[in-house]
């Protein structure tokens, strides 16, 4: 005979989102199942450049200047490369996107976010010391290199913009920026913006793990299953696994990426796209390590210190989820690395290649499911995923209990899609 188990919550899907809603939802006294095809914090959470990006105020907007554009178009940039058929494909979600990137609606979109953003850090300390995270974190902020001084003038004119936002910057001229990141290589760049917020991980994988295991600790249950068994409805959920049948009144979909792979079953058609990026590690081969990750901002790429060796993580590849690899970016962008800093021979058989969930109003989509009651979303976090999991997780449980939210959760809601559900 099977056997059939009870949780209150199912959570699908173990990333930073899932892992972080289990997390907040067993706080609440919530019986949570947690689900998950492989290792906890193994996909997209695992490869990523390990910034918990407090000073990233204004969403990753589509360029509206004429240069870039002209860059992007030519398909030879390090930053934005796309493969032509994934563009045509892509063309509708394009134009949402730009259209969400006008000034205005830039603005509102940000406002909306900015409360998770504010919030971010101090949602990952929370569990820190639990966790046992600490040493993984570092409260340094990471720089942002530019090789150009016009490129530098610029940059320190869109930083003094922001000034109402009260972030922590410094501008470092060459000199400044070689005391502070010795392992430099000199006379490679003009100078540097130092956004001294931000936190940053040497192992964004292990933390999201750290906090998988917190919750098992705890008396959760983490299985692995294939969540696109899920059937039922309306608080009778029902998830067969290997080891018996699970049944719940609720279910998140916490599935990043591949949440359209449950979403579309179900009858959603959200309009999730992929910039995909790329990591490989290098030995560390200067005399000094590097002490905060550099971005390189003109070519688009982050070099950080992980604990497995210097990270080196591309910038944005428009194609499909699922598409081959292709090196060119990670490549030319290693180019440049090796003139930056002292980089020694790769460590990894393989570049790793992850895609990050991008709705085209640049907000994740979290909340109630509208056809379903009893189940709930949250994906979609595009380039801040790890920022913002540990603080979804908070604003999905409060809306799952009741509790007042800390923010308007409306701009999030999946209904701000409704004329795609069939
Ligand atoms: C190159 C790159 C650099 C980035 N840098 C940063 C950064 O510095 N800072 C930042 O904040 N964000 C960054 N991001 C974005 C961030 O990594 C993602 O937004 C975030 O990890 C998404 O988390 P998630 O939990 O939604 O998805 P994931 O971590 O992908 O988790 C989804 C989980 O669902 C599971 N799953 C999928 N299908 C099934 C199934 N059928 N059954 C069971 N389980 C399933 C997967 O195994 C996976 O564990 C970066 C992304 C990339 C690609």
């Amino acid at each position: 005979m099977t056997a059939t188990r009870q949780a209150d919550v199912i959570v699908l899907g173990a990333g930073i989102v899932g892992v972080s809603v289990a997390l907040h939802l067993q706080e609440r006294g919530r019986r949570v199942l947690l689900v998950d095809r492989g290792e906890p914090g193994a996909e997209t959470s695992h490869g990523n450049a390990g910034l918990i990006e407090r000073s990233s105020v204004v969403p990753y907007a589509f360029p509206r200047d004429l240069p870039t554009l002209a860059a992007f178009a030519s398909n030879r940039s390090i930053a934005v490369r796309y493969r032509p058929a994934a563009l045509l494909r892509m063309a509708p979600w394009l134009a949402r996107y730009w259209w969400n990137s006008a000034p205005d609606r830039l603005d509102s979109l940000g406002r909306a976010i900015l409360p998770l953003i504010e919030r971010s850090i101090d949602e990952h300390r929370r569990w820190t010391d639990a966790a046992g995270t600490r040493e993984l974190m570092r409260g340094e902020g990471w720089i942002e290199l530019y090789r150009t001084p016009r490129a530098l003038d610029q940059a320190i004119r869109a930083a003094a913009e922001l000034r109402g936002y009260g972030l922590a910057y410094d501008v470092l001229q060459p000199e400044q920026l070689s005391s502070r990141e010795p392992v430099l290589l000199p006379g490679a760049v003009a100078g540097a913006l130092h956004w001294r917020d931000p936190v940053t991980v040497s192992d964004p994988g292990a933390v999201t793990r750290a906090y998988a295991a917190l919750f098992t600790a705890r008396g959760g249950v983490l299985i692995k299953a294939d969540a696109l068994a899920l059937s039922g409805e309306a608080a009778q959920w029902r998830l067969p696994t290997d080891t018996g049948i699970w049944r719940a009144q609720e279910v998140v979909a916490a599935l990043g990426p591949w949440s359209a792979d449950l979403y579309e079953r179900l009858g959603y058609r959200f309009p999730l796209g992929f910039k995909r990026g790329y990591h490989m590690h290098y030995e560390e081969s200067g005399y000094s390590p590097l002490q905060r990750p550099l971005c390189d901002a003109q070519a688009g790429f982050v070099l950080s210190r992980m604990e497995r060796g210097v990270r080196l993580t591309t910038g944005i590849e428009l194609a499909g989820r699922d598409e081959p690899s292709d090196s060119w970016q990670l490549d030319r962008a290693e180019r440049i690395a090796r003139r930056i800093m002292p980089l020694g021979r790769r460590l990894d058989a393989e570049p790793w290649r992850g895609a990050r969930p991008c709705l085209p109003d640049m907000l994740p989509i979290v909340g109630a499911a509208p056809r379903h009651p009893g189940l709930w979303f949250a994906f979609g976090h595009a380039h801040h995923g790890f920022t913002l999991g540990p603080v979804t997780g908070r604003l999905l449980a409060d809306m799952m209990t009741n509790v007042p939210t800390f923010c308007d959760s409306a701009p999030f809601a999946a209904e701000r899609f409704r004329s795609r559900f069939t």
